[in-house]
């Protein structure tokens, strides 16, 4: 979204307004430009998109303090705007990315753009962070150290002394280039004392030596939501490296890893397990107690069900992403126990029971013994 016009002028607000007065005018003017009232108006549209694009950097006091520090063309030519801002984290499904993301990563991380003298948007860092089955669940604040680059306060990260400022490189007289003569030839190669950019720094900043970034390790809160799975992505806006000269900072990226669980296995939103239940239970059915991820639950089971029967418990399952779209259901595999151990009066009990419902002389007990034996028969001659 880059737009020619200054974002105070899009806010219709004065350079010095106060956070408040800057909300208050962005309420009113996306309201009066929102879609919703403007259906098919694309000047509105249009509109609406750039208040938005005002509001993100001017409501957030580091990238306000950098635009108001680049001015508006190099401020929108960091390569910044764009959705998200501070601390917010947003979602990104590996899939849309294709399998692992190799690609995605590579051409993120494999090198920013640098351009010689103007500002460069600092690099995207990843971090790989381990969460629990349950954090994945039921979402969880995370403190996760990043070392990095930050901008320098003191220089405003241009890396000049305050009050001092970058003077023309007095070797290649400005030019970036200097020549060298072989013989015939005249060799042109960027100038060695101010690395191609044509000017120096009068005195370097005192608390960066010049670099304009220093080398720190932040604690960041980053928030994970509820329903995230292995695979995925946190884009946290604007955590990345330092931009350089002024650039806007790049983002973090935090790529989850979810932890087996002991008794649950997920697929998307629903979850499965396995309970064994006894052999009593199956033939006359009853209640079973079974874990959810949110407590214990009671689930019925229906007499006479066979082992590897999955009964679905809805809303059971894994929370959804998008709030308020509910949970997926639990799948409670029964495997049902064969007795073991028996004593000598269960022994007979049991062998009561085996007189009592032969199949032989009872098919309607054993159904599919006796539909077997059906197609058998012609083998057992
Ligand atoms: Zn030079
Ligand atoms: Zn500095």
């Amino acid at each position: 979204m880059a737009t020619s016009e200054d974002y105070y002028t899009i806010l219709g607000v004065a350079r010095n307004a106060s956070k408040d007065d800057i909300k208050k005018s962005y309420r009113k003017l996306a309201m009066k430009y929102h879609p919703d009232r403007n259906p098919g108006n694309h000047e509105a549209e249009d509109k609406f998109k750039s208040i938005n694009a005002a509001y993100e950097v001017l409501s957030d006091e580091q990238k306000r303090q950098q635009y108001d520090h680049l001015g508006h063309q190099m401020y929108t030519q960091g390569g910044r705007g764009g959705s998200g801002g501070g601390m917010s984290a947003e979602v990104i499904f590996a899939s849309v990315f294709g399998g692992d993301g190799g690609d995605f990563f590579s051409s993120f991380f494999g090198g920013s753009r640098r351009r010689k003298n103007g500002p460069a948007k600092g690099e995207d860092l990843l971090y790989e962070l381990e969460i629990d089955f349950e954090d994945a669940m039921f979402g969880v604040e995370k403190t996760i150290t990043i070392p990095r680059t930050e901008s320098c306060q003191h220089c405003h990260g241009s890396g000049a002394q305050p009050g001092t400022s970058r003077k023309t490189c007095p070797q290649c007289q400005g030019s970036g280039q200097v020549s060298m003569s072989q013989g015939f030839f005249s060799i042109s190669q960027p100038c060695p004392n101010c690395r191609g950019t044509g000017s120096i720094l009068e005195t370097p900043c005192s608390e960066c030596h010049g670099a304009g970034v220093l080398h720190k390790s932040k604690p960041l809160k980053i928030t994970i939501p509820a329903g995230v799975d292995s695979g995925q992505r946190l884009r946290v806006s604007g955590e990345g490296n330092a931009g350089q000269r002024g650039g806007p900072s790049g983002d973090l990226f935090v790529a989850l890893h979810v932890r087996q669980h002991e008794i649950f296995v997920r697929d998307e939103q629903d979850l499965y397990c396995e309970v064994p239940i006894p052999f009593s239970i199956a033939v006359l059915g009853g209640e079973i107690t079974v874990p959810t991820i949110t407590g214990k639950e009671v689930l019925k089971v229906p007499a006479g069900i066979q082992s590897g029967t999955k009964l679905r418990m809805r809303g059971k399952g894994v929370p959804s992403l998008n709030a308020g779209r509910g949970r997926g259901d639990q799948y409670v595999r029964v495997v049902v126990e064969v007795p073991v151990n028996l004593d000598s009066s269960q022994r007979k009990k049991l062998q009561e029971f085996a007189e009592a419902c032969d199949p032989e002389k009872n098919p309607s007990t054993h159904p599919r013994l006796h539909a077997f034996l059906k197609k058998a028969r012609k083998f057992f001659l």
